[in-house]
């Protein structure tokens, strides 16, 4: 049995925590918060202080680290790393080569294994342009995001003066991949490839006219989309706009022999987007314990992992059943 333990628990946590009941090789320690544990509402596993970690060093194989991308993991993941094997899904897709590099260090000096940055983009979405530029080298990748709630354009319209609520989907521009699908060539701008719908609660006697130009002229975050905003109810927001849908599709079109027009598309369409990231990384955790027991120390990326460590079938079950 793989033997996991959950650090912090938000949306991804309890994903993992359902994960794992799913996965028959797996089994969970528990789940560590930097909140009283009697406070943290789990699905049935046992929750302990962030400080009872270093005690269980010899009751787990592998930590899956669910803090958020902005603060938690660039100082979670090394410092668990120390002790543990580990597994997060770090997301701010510049910063990961820094991030790397620290966790790496941290590795290789401690003799752990760690698989960073796992999840869907980056993740699996990462792993299918790799795919797609090594074998079709002539060509062209685009990535699409949505339809889905983007959790960082939401904390952005909930921050505005006047709003008590709000939800932000991104919705993919389906008329520019059918166009590039057609093998039309398009010179896209950021306006081009997505459009950004806004459903905001107003606090009573807010001014909807300015805050409507308030989001639309957001620089970063609206200013470079056509966006449209709906004012809505909190209880319509409740009822109609609080699950976290997401998806997308990697999309490369390439040629081979005289122009012949060749299609890679990816697709993923997540009723909720932390379930599924959280089966990713549920499944690397797989992967980094057989990384660790080979003795390969050191941070890792979806790149570089075999696909077959993903999997708790034998080698040989998977030549039989999947070639
Ligand atoms: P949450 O905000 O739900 O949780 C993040 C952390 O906040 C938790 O680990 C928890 O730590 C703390 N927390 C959660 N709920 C509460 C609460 N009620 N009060 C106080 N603290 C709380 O984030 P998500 O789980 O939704 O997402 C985590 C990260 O996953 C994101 O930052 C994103 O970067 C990444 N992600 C990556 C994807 C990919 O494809 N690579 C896709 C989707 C997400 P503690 O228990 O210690 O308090």
């Amino acid at each position: 049995m793989i033997k996991i333990a959950i650090v912090g628990y938000g949306n991804l946590g309890r994903g993992v925590e359902r994960s794992i009941k799913q996965n028959k090789d797996m089994e969970l320690v528990g789940v560590f918060t930097r909140r009283a544990p009697e406070t943290v509402q789990t699905e049935g596993a046992n929750a302990f202080t962030m400080d009872q970690l270093k005690h269980k060093k010899n009751e787990i194989d592998v930590c899956i680290l669910c803090g958020g991308s902005a603060t938690d993991l660039p100082t979670q993941t090394p410092e668990w790393t120390h002790l543990f094997n580990t597994i997060d899904s770090f997301d701010t897709h510049a910063k990961i080569p820094e991030h790397f590099a620290k966790v790496d260090q941290v590795a290789k000096e401690n003799q752990t294994t760690s698989i960073i940055s796992t999840g869907w983009d980056p993740g699996l979405f990462s792993l299918n342009r790799l795919y797609a530029q090594s074998i079709l080298p002539v060509g062209e990748t685009n990535t699409f995001w949505g339809k889905g709630v983007s959790q960082g354009h939401s904390d952005a319209l909930r921050r505005i003066d006047g709003v008590t609520d709000a939800v932000q989907y991104t919705i993919p521009n389906s008329e520019v991949i059918e166009k590039l699908k057609a093998g039309e060539q398009l010179n896209l701008s950021t306006r081009d490839k997505h459009f950004r719908e806004c459903f905001v609660v107003l606090e009573e006697g807010a001014n909807a006219e300015n805050i409507q130009e308030e989001i639309v002229s957001m620089p970063n975050y609206f200013a470079d989309y056509d966006t449209e905003v709906h004012f809505i109810s909190q209880a319509e927001l409740d009822q109609n706009h609080k699950k976290m849908p997401h998806g997308g599709t990697v999309l490369h079109i390439g040629t081979t022999h005289e122009n012949t027009k060749q299609v890679i598309e990816y697709n993923l369409q997540l009723e909720s987007n932390p379930e599924f990231t959280a089966s990713v990384l549920v499944a690397y955790a797989r992967a980094c314990v057989r990384l660790a027991k080979e003795k390969q120390f050191g941070a890792y990326t979806v790149l570089d992992i075999p696909p077959k460590y993903l999997s708790d079938r034998t080698d040989e079950e998977l030549r039989k059943e999947l070639l």
